[in-house]
């Protein structure tokens, strides 16, 4: 349930966990920023659980990677496919104890602007949660909570803009690593558009697609029991995340600006309705006087 889709995270991280690896992947730090962090405990995988959209800093993991790795443990280390290029380059050579699992990624906001929005809410407390896909109102029509806020995300300031495609990251509106690119050996995603279809009972907790580029690992015989095999085009159809990216468009760089001013998320986010309203009626006008 605290996973964002199917779970195959877990799955997979588990697998590995009970073979004595070590698993990486991102987690909140106690300032509310997201970091890569590695764990080599079941328990430790729980922080791991949970989209977090937000650019995730590597720290220090490609060199504890690589440390592991020379040492002969199994590492699974997951996160966006730029990073998983980024730990490739890094490594210069291919381990036959590595796994690599990267997400169908749509972007990532900047740090910056999650920490003006996150700091507004958990007002300075401690062991706070946050959830950015909070499957209590459904997979689907999924909340954000962040300490004792609670809001559907097309009702949410921040995953407005985000999901508007106005605060991601340059990098991430021409991206080279989608479409299995990254170099990765899975690929984890949501399997939005598929519930009807593939499964009948799985509408509240999530369905998770899994791209296989190599099959590392043997998982255990069980975990097949609720896959379903489907063709890659199915998954694209509803997820066009896994080979386009995101597009800019030209209320982006408004907000960048906006952003770097004092004004707040949920102001931008009030700005951008206000925007698009104009632009609509502007359109309307145009086409009212050419006509
Ligand atoms: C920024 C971002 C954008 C995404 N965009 C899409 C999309 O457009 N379409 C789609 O189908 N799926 C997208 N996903 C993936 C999706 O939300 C789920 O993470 C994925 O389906 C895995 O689900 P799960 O239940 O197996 O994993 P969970 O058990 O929920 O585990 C989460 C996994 O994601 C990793 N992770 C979480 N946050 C970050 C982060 N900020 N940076 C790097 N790694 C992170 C964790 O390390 C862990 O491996 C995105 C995820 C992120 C983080
Ligand atoms: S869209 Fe590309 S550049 Fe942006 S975070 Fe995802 S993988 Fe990295």
């Amino acid at each position: 349930m605290n996973s964002s889709s199917g779970g195959f995270f877990t799955t997979i991280a588990s697998s590995v966990i009970e073979q004595g690896g070590v698993v990486f992947g991102a987690r909140f730090n106690d300032c509310w920023q997201v970091e890569v962090d590695y764990t080599d405990t079941a328990e430790g995988l729980s922080a791991f659980r949970g989209s977090k959209y937000v650019q995730a800093d590597t720290g220090s993991s490609f060199k504890d990677a690589q440390r592991f790795l020379k040492e002969g443990r199994k590492v699974l280390y997951s996160g966006t496919p730029c990073q998983i290029a980024g730990l490739k380059q890094y490594l210069k050579k291919d381990y036959d104890n590595l796994i690599l699992v990267d997400l169908i990624c749509h972007g990532v906001p900047s740090p910056k602007v999650w920490d003006k929005y996150v700091r507004t809410k958990v007002k300075g407390k401690t062991g706070s949660t946050i959830n950015f896909r909070d499957k209590s109102t459904g997979w689907e029509s999924y909340s954000i909570r962040i300490a004792e806020y609670a809001a559907k995300y097309y009702d949410d300031p921040y995953m407005k803009l985000f999901l508007s495609d106005v605060i991601l990251a340059d990098s991430c509106y021409s991206c080279p690593f989608r479409s299995g690119r990254s170099g990765s050996d899975y690929t984890i995603g949501d399997l939005w558009g598929a519930s009807d279809w593939v499964f009948k009972n799985t509408r509240e907790y999530g369905i998770g697609a899994v791209l296989v580029y190599n099959e590392r690992l043997k998982l255990e015989p069980d975990w097949h029991k609720e896959i379903n095999k489907i063709s890659y085009n199915e998954v694209i159809s509803s997820n066009p995340s896994l080979i386009v990216s995101s597009k800019k468009n030209c209320f982006a760089r408004n907000m960048s600006v906006m952003l770097s001013t004092r004004i707040g998320v949920s102001c931008a986010a009030y700005a951008l309705r206000c925007l698009r309203f104009a632009r609509r009626r502007i359109k309307k006008f145009v086409y009212w006087r050419s006509r």
